[in-house]
């Protein structure tokens, strides 16, 4: 049996992971950096929460792991896309592990590290992926060696809408979980606007007419339904095309925005009709972990995919559609 370390730092999350390469999480530590009530991430104050928990996260991982430092086979981390001072505290910790146990060291990109741990976690094989977090929009089907964008949002990610629509409610980020649970208190649906463009979605008119919205008076319990109602519908709509379109069977839904029931929900009737099953990760591994990181490494590491210690930079725009996927066929 080999194991691998995961390191993931892109945004809000510092975590490190032990996995086996038969895809056991032996462990998966992490610090939450929170933003204060009414204002998103700051990047530098993120990187510094992630520098102060840095050594308790790893040693954490490392002692529930039951695995010393020494028996890895290598060092994996989030090279990109995310916020560049986080980004840079994982790579020197990374960095700093490969050279000091001579291991490889291993480039992971982020979103397919939420794509990869969604399928093993799930056992989805060929699945049309819905990708929905802070980071990202994206309706995604892998083919000819890559995973391929089928649609996207053209401005704010899920996530983003959800928090932003929240931060202006007064709540602290992330604001998705406080969103859903007060949505479920509502079922009156309050009139928002609804953009799908082709195979793509754009969130910044739903989001200025929700504000508008709660100006005006309107409950947030009513507006947090329909605001999920109509975000969610887009979503599923133009994941329903892309499953038409290619004939999967699957359906995976990854990313923070996993965790909502709601959204589970829909993706379950709409897959219905097309006889496809949806696999969701589960709430622990929906959101950003180290074990996306030490699985995709794994998987990479294998391939033979490393970086010389030196070369160990990050990737703060990196898209998952350029990256080869070598271990998929
Ligand atoms: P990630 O970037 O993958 O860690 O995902 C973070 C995003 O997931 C944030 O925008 C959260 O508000 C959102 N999120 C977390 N839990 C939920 C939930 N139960 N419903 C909707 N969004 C959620
Ligand atoms: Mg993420």
């Amino acid at each position: 049996m080999d194991y691998i370390l995961g390191v993931e730092s892109t945004a809000h999350t510092f975590s490190v992971s032990v996995m086996s390469s038969s895809g056991k999480i032996l462990s998966d530590s992490r610090n939450v950096f929170k933003a204060p009530e009414g204002s998103g991430i700051h990047p530098f104050e993120a990187s510094q929460s992630h520098i102060r928990a840095a050594a308790r996260v790893l040693k954490e991982a490392v002692e529930e792991s039951g695995v010393p430092l020494d028996s890895m086979a290598a060092v994996s981390y989030s090279m990109g896309p995310g916020l560049g001072p986080c980004l840079r505290v994982g790579a020197v910790v990374a960095r700093t592990l490969a050279s000091s146990l001579e291991l490889p060291l291993v480039p992971v990109n982020h979103a397919v590290g939420h794509i990869e741990l969604g399928c093993l976690l799930t056992k989805a094989k060929d699945p049309i992926v819905l990708l929905v977090s802070g980071g990202h929009t994206m309706v995604i089907s892998f083919s000819g060696g890559r995973w391929r964008v089928l649609g996207e949002s053209l401005d704010l990610t899920l996530g983003q809408l959800l928090d932003q629509f929240g931060r202006h409610a007064g709540l602290a980020s992330p604001c998705g979980r406080a969103i859903e649970e007060a949505a479920r208190l509502s079922d009156r649906y309050l009139r928002l606007p609804y953009s799908v463009k082709g195979n793509d979605v754009s969130f910044s008119g739903l989001l200025t007419a929700s504000k508008s919205l709660l100006d005006e008076g309107a409950s947030f319990g009513d507006v947090a339904f329909s605001i999920q109602e109509t975000a969610f519908a887009m979503v599923a709509e133009v994941t329903e095309r892309a499953l038409a379109f290619t004939g999967k069977k699957e359906v995976l839904v990854v990313g923070g925005v996993a965790a909502n029931r709601r959204l589970d929900g829909m993706m379950d009737s709409m897959a219905k009709r097309h006889s496809a099953r949806v696999g969701v990760a589960p709430i622990g591994y929906s959101g950003d972990c180290g074990a996306q990181i030490a699985w995709t490494g794994w998987l990479a590491h294998r391939s033979g995919i490393r970086v010389p210690v030196e070369g160990g930079a990050v990737r703060q725009s990196w898209r998952l559609d350029s990256v080869d996927i070598p271990w998929r066929d």
